[in-house]
């Protein structure tokens, strides 16, 4: 056995996101700024030259814009003028004039003095007292990054050309990032920034690799092939371990997949408490290609099927004929089982790196899911008619993300009808009673829970959207993560508003929040007289153990006494009291938090 030296290690603690543990080298890839800027000077014979390099990179850069910009797919095409500013950016003086003379001037070298020329915009930017025009300042900043990027030769790497088995270290991955990684390839991630229920986590629980986000400095203290160890279920990363370290991790990992095999026979079991009480316990997908790990899971359908990674993983947009095959397949693979087709929710932290939009200042309130469907109707009218005709094929059922208010569901309902329409007068069967759902995920939807009652057939809460948007953090920014808090009184209160509205107006109401793959939000979940839960197919034989192991009527009793507690520190002390006293083989197991 090989001895390391202990000098270099080096422990780090992140926000877990996909459970397992890994050991391997790292791979540090470049989705952030350019930091690294080599500044010297430079003497007169080099001026001519220097001044030929910062107009290649201009040209480079100016060729690179307008590639982008043909790639802009046609629904989001509007939001192309971005691009163009960033063409007009390049070529104006302040930027590039002004670099030239500082290299002439100046002599010194162009990266030096763009950055020069970029920090005195800034300066001028920020006494503008127009805040849309100082902040036009980032597309500047943009611009500029992209000429450092040519000037120094450097592109962005491509996830999908790793060919080494290795751990991913960045600063950021984006959802669209992570469709490209190859995971026969990569054992797992680490990145600087994100939280919990943030996309590029919840991938990477849909490709069952271990994750770990919100690091802070991971690319700062891991240098490229440093060795290793993530725990993606507590979200401890050390670097340069030693073989002790190594030995007690995989020991970990072996116990925790023994555990695992023991409670998989209970995924075929239905989701039953003690005392009779039946729930339903469905799956979330990203891919059609999950499908196959959500039956061997035991689910009993698909409880929201994500629609927007189809969207993500190409460089254009999917034709409604390959939406029609790959929603028909999920269709007829679940059939007779129900499969729930979300209607696009791209937007948020769900843009595509490759797909540069409108750099909107709060992309989590900007023009995302339901509203970009409403304003552009061709988009809109491709994925319905898909979903209509994938329909006859399976237990279809419908459902619009992040209604905020009733008009909305009007107005996509209305959609829905004219293109039931067409397809009757093209003679394409569909199912003419499709059930049609919408997300509780916007506090205004809670509160007028019981007008929306009236309009669907079902209604699913989305609890990472709601948190971020009730407790108003960015579910994607780590520096907020603590307060992700799925037990503060005012969350457990809205869910429950939910569930008395759907109840008193007779229609389903399921939570496929990331809450609902959580041991220890089960039992308040079953409190709550929740009628399904979907969630992510490896937790279900652990969410199925908890629901077999549970009465309702002691579920109903503790969710009475966790509603008299005021905060969310609380609910989780008494809670986890309570499940090591009723399950202590999952405490022992470390299937709970310390
Ligand atoms: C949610 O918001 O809880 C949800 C399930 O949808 P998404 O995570 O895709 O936003
Ligand atoms: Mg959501």
């Amino acid at each position: 056995m090989t001895v390391r030296s202990n000098e270099s290690k080096d422990t780090m603690q992140g926000i877990p996101v996909s459970p397992g543990i890994i050991v391997g080298k790292a791979h540090l890839v470049d989705r952030s700024r350019v930091k690294i800027l080599y500044q010297y000077l430079i003497d007169e014979k080099q001026v001519a030259g220097e001044v030929e390099r910062f107009e290649n990179a201009i040209r480079a850069t100016d060729e690179q814009i307008k590639i982008l910009k043909n790639r802009v797919p046609e629904h989001v095409k509007e939001h192309s003028f971005i691009l163009d500013s960033h063409l007009m950016i390049l070529k104006d003086s302040m930027l590039r004039d002004s670099t030239i003379r500082r290299i002439e001037e100046e002599k010194i070298n162009a990266e030096w003095a763009l950055k020069k020329s970029f920090h005195e915009i800034r300066k001028i930017f920020a006494q503008i007292d127009d805040e849309y025009i100082s902040n036009r300042i980032q597309d500047v900043e943009n611009v500029s990054e992209r000429i450092l990027r040519n000037l120094s030769g450097e592109m962005v790497e491509s996830l999908a050309e790793i060919r080494e088995r290795v751990i991913i270290v960045a600063h950021d991955l984006s959802p669209a990032d992570t469709t490209e990684l190859n995971i026969s390839k990569v054992m797992g991630f680490i990145t600087d920034v994100g939280g919990q229920t943030s996309h590029t986590a919840i991938m990477a629980q849909a490709l069952e690799i271990p994750a770990v986000v919100g690091l802070e400095s991971a690319t700062a203290r891991i240098a490229d092939r440093d060795l290793l160890i993530v725990d993606g279920s507590t979200g401890e990363v050390i670097i340069n371990p030693d073989d002790a370290d190594i030995i007690h991790y995989q020991e970990k990992e072996l116990q925790h997949e023994k555990y695992k095999s023991s409670i998989a026979r209970i995924s075929h079991l239905p989701a039953e408490t003690p005392d009779g009480y039946r729930i339903a316990i469905k799956a979330n997908i990203e891919f059609l290609e999950e499908v196959a790990a959500v039956r061997d899971h035991g689910a009993e359908g698909i409880g929201l099927y994500r629609t927007e990674f189809l969207y993500l993983r190409s460089k254009v947009l999917p034709t409604e004929e390959e939406l029609f095959n790959d929603y028909k397949e999920v269709a007829e693979i679940m059939n007779p089982d129900p499969v729930t087709i979300r209607t696009l929710d791209l937007g948020g932290d769900k843009f595509a790196s490759h797909i540069e939009i409108a750099n909107e200042m709060n992309p989590a309130m900007g023009l995302r899911a339901i509203r970009l469907c409403l304003k552009e109707p061709g988009l809109f009218r491709t994925q319905l008619r898909a979903i209509l005709r994938a329909s006859t094929f399976g237990h279809v059922q419908l459902m619009f993300p992040m209604i905020s208010g009733v008009q909305e569901v009007i107005e996509a309902k209305e959609i829905l009808t004219r293109i039931k329409g067409e397809l009757d007068s093209e003679e394409i069967l569909y199912d003419e009673n499709i059930p049609v759902g919408v997300m509780i995920e916007i506090p205004s939807a809670v509160t007028i829970s019981d007008l929306l009652t009236k309009h669907v057939d079902f209604f699913s809460i989305g609890t990472n959207d709601l948190i971020q948007y009730a407790l108003a953090i960015d579910r994607v920014n780590e520096h907020v993560a603590y307060m992700y808090q799925p037990f503060h009184p005012a969350i457990l209160r809205m869910i429950r508003q939910v569930v008395l509205e759907g109840k008193k107006a007779g229609i389903k109401v399921s939570l496929c929040g990331e809450m609902a793959g959580d041991p220890l939000c089960i039992p308040i979940l079953l409190g709550l007289g929740l009628d399904e839960l979907s969630l992510n197919a490896r937790s279900i034989p652990l969410v199925k153990t908890i629901v077999r192991a549970i009465p309702l009527e002691q579920a109903r009793y503790d969710f009475e006494q966790v509603l008299q507690l005021n905060t969310a520190m609380e609910v989780r002390d008494y809670l986890l009291k309570r499940m090591k006293k009723m399950i202590p083989e999952l405490g022992e197991k470390g299937f709970f938090p310390t």
